[in-house]
């Protein structure tokens, strides 16, 4: 597989989408953690009114811990918003929610590369439930492997 043209769009989507493969699941990676909501806003940077809303159970055995939401530009190059290290944080600090905003650091489009920024916002605000306090909180792989590799 080869592309007759070069497409930075593509190809980023295409690289990321394979670390994400590549990751863990959320269950695998986060024990313990026993419920994520995610409530996404996407708002573009001429407006201030919301584009879209997408509220959701994530399910914590097929997410992966790589995660990471495309932007909502269909002409964004090398951006989208990953939510990896927010939701890290949250897990280990065994927090119930977290919220903030998150600019897409990728460019508007093809011929905006190296000039025009993409600035399309992500408002996020992610809630969790655990299985257990603090105590055992460890990460502990006994049991958790199903032998799944394909
Ligand atoms: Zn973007």
């Amino acid at each position: 597989m080869y592309q007759p043209k070069p497409n930075p769009r593509k190809e980023y989507r295409q690289q990321e989408s394979q670390r994400v493969q590549d990751s863990a699941t959320l269950a695998e990676a986060f024990q313990g953690l026993k419920t994520l909501t995610v409530d996404l806003s996407y708002f573009s940077p001429e407006s201030l009114k919301r584009n879209s809303e997408i509220k959701y159970t994530v399910n914590l055995a097929y997410a992966k811990a790589r995660f990471r939401f495309n932007c909502p530009n269909d002409q964004c190059v090398a951006g989208d918003f990953d939510l990896s290290q927010v939701l890290a944080k949250l897990v280990a600090a065994r927090q119930a929610v977290v919220s903030g905003e998150m600019l897409c650091q990728g460019w508007r489009c093809h011929s905006g590369i190296g000039q025009m920024p993409c600035h399309h916002r992500l408002r996020y605000k992610l809630t969790a439930e655990y299985e257990r306090p603090l105590a055992h909180a460890q990460p502990d792989y006994a049991g958790a492997n199903h032998g799944n590799e394909d």
